[in-house]
């Protein structure tokens, strides 16, 4: 008499990943209860780049008109030398690119994204609370438990913990830490009457300079215009503990052409984002507790993948829940999840491994000072195009990166062979 008729869950942390895997449980028929530290849900106000592998997501979801009728769909991905100022690739991600990858890229203000899956997954019946902080989950005879700091307890069938880079849940399952990478990003997204230095309104602008790059594009149907400056920070090389100051910025870019300096004027200056990672870990789940999203796999964000990789997730996870958690019955219901939980780690982990690895080089080969490196980079960028970029985006924008573990590499280093992944 203690089982629920419908199946259960506990998500934990509202971002999006939190949010999208809610929705898609929600959507299969669970009944779900998201809790979330601030008193507010909310993202960071700043620009989001969407490859076709999430946007693909959201309009199975039925929610990609929504966010496209508040996006900008650029027209191509521009790639220049921040120093010398010379185009190196130009790729098209309209036409041909969105056709063979079955959906548009897109770039959309974060508060739009995340506004419109809060929106969703209240429609569709999930239960938000907020002002919910989680210490630890803890599997049961019946389910899993989600504990708070204040000694409350959601329980459920199962825990989904999508509590981002400095997860409580996590830190149960592994001893590893945030790694600073030693770059920092500096952000703006001001109204376009605001911004002194605009360019390519039509186009995803990444220069590459030496320790640091600038990524510019608009946002909200070009009403607003996004602006990210990342740098290697000296004080962070000197091993002090206060590092990526503003003091740091424009010295950064002292090499770099005037468009790039002129562009710093765009960011906001009140804050920084010193940029983290960690090694991929091989197992996220424990019983009927996972972990989803930055929790499981956080990445540097070169390849702009950590959030559509949490859609990815949430899509995967809300498919497994359909094909073994809803057929079966009261009894064999705990079982059923710790199942579809294991299968969901065992799909998604080979991905986001190679995905988080493959971000990490992909930035270093942006970061290049060395003349030699340098050149050399600048001939891929270059070479890039005329061989046709498909085969370095197919594995990560490609229909199949969801169903199927990633395929072995055919390199002894795993992450070589990707080194142009993204362009
Ligand atoms: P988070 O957004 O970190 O959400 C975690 C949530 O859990 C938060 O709301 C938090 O308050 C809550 N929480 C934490 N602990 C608890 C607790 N104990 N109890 C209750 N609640 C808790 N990705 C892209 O796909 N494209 C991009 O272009 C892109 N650009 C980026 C640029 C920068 C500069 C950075 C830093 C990241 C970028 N990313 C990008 C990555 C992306 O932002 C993240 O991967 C994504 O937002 C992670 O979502 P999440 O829901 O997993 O985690």
């Amino acid at each position: 008499p203690t089982q629920p008729t419908a199946p259960t869950a506990v998500v934990i942390g509202g971002g999006i990943g939190g949010v999208a895997a809610a929705l898609r449980l929600r959507q299969q028929g669970t009944k779900v209860t998201l809790v979330e530290q601030a008193p507010e849900f909310g993202e960071v106000g700043a620009g989001l780049q969407l490859a076709p592998n999430a946007t693909r997501l959201l309009a199975e979801w039925g929610l990609l008109d929504r966010v496209l009728s508040v996006a900008v769909a650029p027209k191509n991905l521009v790639f220049r030398d921040a120093v010398t100022g010379r185009e190196l690739l130009r790729k098209d991600v309209q036409g041909e690119f969105a056709e063979r990858y079955g959906a548009p890229y897109i770039v959309a203000h974060r508060a739009d994204l995340h506004t419109i899956l809060v929106d969703a997954a209240r429609g569709a019946g999930v239960e938000l609370v907020n002002g919910v902080t989680v210490a630890r989950a803890e599997n049961l005879p019946t389910g899993a438990r989600a504990v708070t700091t204040d000694g409350r307890a959601f329980d459920a069938d199962a825990v989904i913990a999508a509590d981002g880079l400095r997860s409580a849940v996590r830190a149960q399952m592994s001893d590893d830490e945030p790694i600073p990478s030693g770059y920092v990003a500096f952000r703006g997204a001001l109204p376009i009457s605001d911004v002194k230095h605009a360019s390519d309104m039509e186009d995803v602008v990444v220069w590459l300079g030496p320790r640091c790059h600038l990524v510019q594009y608009p946002l909200r149907r070009g009403e607003m215009f996004n602006t990210v400056a990342v740098f290697q920070s000296p004080a962070f090389l000197r091993g002090e503990e206060v590092w990526g100051t503003e003091d740091e910025l424009e010295e950064a870019y002292k090499d770099c052409v005037p468009e790039v300096r002129k562009a710093l004027e765009n960011l906001w200056r009140v804050r920084s984002w010193p940029m983290f990672d960690r090694l991929p870990l091989a197992n996220w789940v424990d019983g009927n507790v996972a972990l989803l999203g930055d929790a499981a796999h956080p990445m540097l964000q070169y390849l702009a993948q950590g959030a559509c990789q949490a859609l990815e997730d949430a899509h995967v996870l809300g498919g497994l829940v359909r094909e073994h958690v809803l057929p079966a019955d009261d009894g064999e219901r705990r079982e059923a999840w710790a199942l579809a939980l294991r299968e969901y780690n065992e799909i998604r982990e080979p991905r986001t491994s190679r995905v988080q690895t493959t971000a990490r080089v992909w930035g270093e080969s942006w970061h290049m000072d060395e003349p030699v490196a340098v050149l050399i980079r600048n001939m891929l960028f270059e070479a890039a195009d005329a061989r046709g970029a498909f085969p370095y985006t197919d594995w990560l924008y490609g229909q199949d990166g969801l169903n199927h573990p990633a395929q072995p590499v055919a390199t002894s280093h795993p992450t070589h062979g990707h080194l142009l992944a993204g362009v």
